[in-house]
C-alpha cells in the first residue's frame, strides 16, 4: 500500500461512501474522498431527510381536520411554504456539517470535486488533481430517470427540485407510481395542493402486496388525490404561469407543476468504469459479488450504484461491511434478506417479507390472515379510514415470512416486526405474545382467522 498516496479512494460521500471512508479510517487506513455536490448524498440532503421533514408537515393538515372530533376548535390554520423549505435547508445544512465533522475526526481526506477513474488504481479529481489508491470504493448512488422523452418533458421537475420550489404549487400533476411518487402525492396534498398521480401501470406501488396497493390507493382517494393509472403524460405545454399536462388518450390537467417520479438510474455515467476494467449489470447497475467486489479486483461499489435494495441503511451496511471486508479483516456480506421497507405516505405503509403472490409462488402452502378494521382515533375524528393488517404465513412451517401494515404508525411497526420475521418466528409466537391494548398494533398477535390458504399445485 505504501506505493499509494492513499489505501483508499471512496468516490461519493453519501450514506454507503461515509460509512465506509469512516470505518475503514477508523482501521488505519489513509483515506481519501470526494463529494461533487454535498457530503451526506442522496438521504440527508433530497431523499429520506428532507422528505420526512416534509411528510410531517403536510400531517398537520389532518390532524387539524381531526381535532374537531375532539372538542377543539382550531382558527383557520393557514401554511407557509417558503418557512417549511428555510427551516428545512437549515436543519440539512446542520445534518452536512455533522457528517463533514465526523469525516475530519476519524482522519478522513474530504475533497469537494467530481472523482473519476483513469484506471484501477487512479482517480482524477476535477481540479486536476491525479491521486492513486490501493483501493477504490465506488459509491455514486442513483439520479432520477425521466423514462421515454416526451415534448415539454424539460418543463418537468424531479425530486431534486422538488426540494427547493419557490413558489408552493396549488395544483401539480406528478408522474409515477413507486414510492417516491406517492409520498410527494401525500405530502403535496396534505399541504394542500390538488393532486393528480398518472401512473401507466395498473396499480400504484408495484412490488407491494396487491392489498397494500390497493387499500392505500383508495385512502388516497378518500383524501382527495386523483389516481389515474393505465396511462402516462404524453406532453407538457407551458401556458403563461401554468403548465397543461396532456396525458396520453386525449385529456388534459392544468397544474403549476410537473413532476416525474418515474424511477432512478445508478451513477455509472462519464465515471471511467471502462477504463478500469469495472463491468456493469444489464440494468446497468455496476455488477458485484456478496462482498461488494467489482470484476477489477480494488474496485469495490456499494449503495444504489450497485442497484440491490436502494435504501440507506442498506447502503450503510454495505459500505460497512466493505471495510470490515478490506481494512478490518473480516469478510462480511450483507444479508439483503427481510429488510423492512416503509412508504410515508398519508396513511403509511410498513412492510417486511414476502409478499403474498412472493410467498405462493415459492412455498408449498401459504396461509393469510387479514384483517381491516377503523382505527379507535376515526371513530371521533368522524375520518373515513381504514387500516390495513395482513401476515403472510409459511403454511408448512408456521413461519411468518410477510407482515403488512397500512396505517397510523405502519413504518414505526414494521421495524419492530422485522425482528421477529428476521428471527424466523412463527404464527404461534405472534399469537403467544400478549396485546398492547389499546393499540392498532396488538391485531398482529391476536388476528387468529386465516382469511385464505393457498396450496400450489405442482404444475405452478
Ligand atoms: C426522494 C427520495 C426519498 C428517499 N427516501 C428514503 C427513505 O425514506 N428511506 C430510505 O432508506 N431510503 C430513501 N431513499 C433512498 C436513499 O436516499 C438511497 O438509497 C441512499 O441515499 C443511497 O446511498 P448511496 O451512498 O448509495 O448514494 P447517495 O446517497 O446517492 O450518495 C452518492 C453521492 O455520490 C456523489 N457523486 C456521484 N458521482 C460522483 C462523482 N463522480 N464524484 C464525486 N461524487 C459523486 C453524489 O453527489 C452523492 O452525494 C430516498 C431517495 C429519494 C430520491
Amino acid at each position: 500500500m505504501a506505493d499509494y498516496d492513499v489505501d483508499l479512494f471512496v468516490i461519493g460521500g453519501g450514506s454507503g461512501g461515509v460509512r465506509a471512508a469512516r470505518i475503514a479510517a477508523e482501521y488505519g487506513a489513509r483515506v481519501m474522498l470526494a463529494e461533487e455536490y454535498r457530503l451526506g448524498g442522496t438521504c440527508v440532503i433530497r431523499g429520506c431527510v428532507p422528505k420526512k421533514l416534509l411528510v410531517y408537515a403536510s400531517r398537520f393538515h389532518g390532524e387539524f381536520e381531526d381535532a374537531a372530533g375532539f372538542g377543539w376548535t382550531v382558527p383557520h390554520a393557514s401554511f407557509d411554504w417558503s418557512t417549511l423549505i428555510a427551516n428545512k435547508d437549515k436543519e440539512i445544512a446542520r445534518l452536512e456539517a455533522a457528517y463533514g465533522g465526523t469525516l475530519a475526526k476519524a482522519g478522513v481526506k474530504v475533497v469537494k470535486n467530481r472523482g473519476v477513474l483513469r484506471d484501477a488504481h487512479t482517480v482524477e479529481l476535477s481540479n486536476g488533481e491525479r491521486v492513486r489508491a490501493a483501493y477504490v470504493l465506488i459509491a455514486t448512488g442513483g439520479t432520477p430517470s425521466y423514462g421515454d422523452h416526451i415534448p415539454g418533458l424539460e418543463h418537468a421537475i424531479t425530486s431534486n427540485e422538488a426540494f427547493y420550489l419557490k413558489e408552493f404549487p396549488r395544483r401539480i400533476v406528478i408522474q409515477g407510481g413507486g414510492y417516491i411518487a406517492v409520498e410527494f402525492a401525500g405530502i403535496f396534498a396534505g399541504l394542500g395542493s390538488h393532486v393528480t398521480l398518472v401512473y401507466r401501470g395498473e396499480n400504484i406501488l408495484r412490488g407491494f402486496d396487491d392489498d397494500v396497493r390497493s387499500h392505500l390507493r383508495s385512502e388516497l382517494e378518500a383524501r382527495g388525490i386523483k389516481v389515474i393509472t393505465g396511462c402516462k403524460v404524453a406532453a407538457i405545454e407551458k401556458a403563461g404561469a401554468h403548465f397543461s399536462a396532456h396525458l396520453a388518450g386525449g385529456n388534459h390537467v392544468t397544474a403549476d407543476q410537473v413532476m416525474f417520479a418515474t424511477g432512478r438510474k445508478p451513477n455509472t455515467a462519464k465515471l471511467g468504469l471502462k477504463e478500469a476494467g469495472v463491468e456493469l449489470a444489464n440494468d446497468g447497475a455496476v455488477a458485484v459479488n456478496k462482498y461488494s467486489r467489482t470484476s477489477t479486483e480494488n474496485v469495490y461499489a456499494v449503495g444504489d450504484v450497485t442497484n440491490r435494495i436502494n435504501l440507506t441503511p442498506v447502503a450503510i451496511r454495505e459500505g460497512h461491511a466493505f471495510a470490515d471486508t478490506v481494512f478490518g479483516g473480516k469478510p462480511t456480506a450483507v444479508d439483503h434478506t427481510n429488510v423492512a421497507t416503509a412508504v410515508f405516505s398519508e396513511p403509511e405503509v410498513g412492510t417486511v417479507g414476502l409478499t403474498e403472490t412472493q410467498a405462493r409462488a415459492v412455498l408449498p402452502r401459504t396461509d393469510i390472515y387479514k384483517a381491516t378494521f377503523k382505527p379507535l382515533r376515526a371513530t371521533l375524528s368522524g375520518r373515513d379510514t381504514r387500516v390495513l393488517m395482513k401476515l403472510v404465513v409459511d403454511g408448512m412451517s408456521d413461519r411468518v415470512v410477510g407482515c403488512h401494515v397500512v396505517g397510523e404508525g405502519a413504518a414505526e411497526m414494521a421495524q419492530l416486526a422485522a425482528v421477529a420475521v428476521k428471527m424466523g418466528a412463527s404464527k404461534a409466537d405472534f399469537d403467544a405474545t400478549v396485546a398492547l391494548h389499546p393499540t392498532a398494533a396488538e391485531e398482529l398477535v391476536t388476528m387468529r382467522k386465516k382469511t385464505a390458504s393457498h396450496v400450489r399445485e405442482a404444475a405452478e
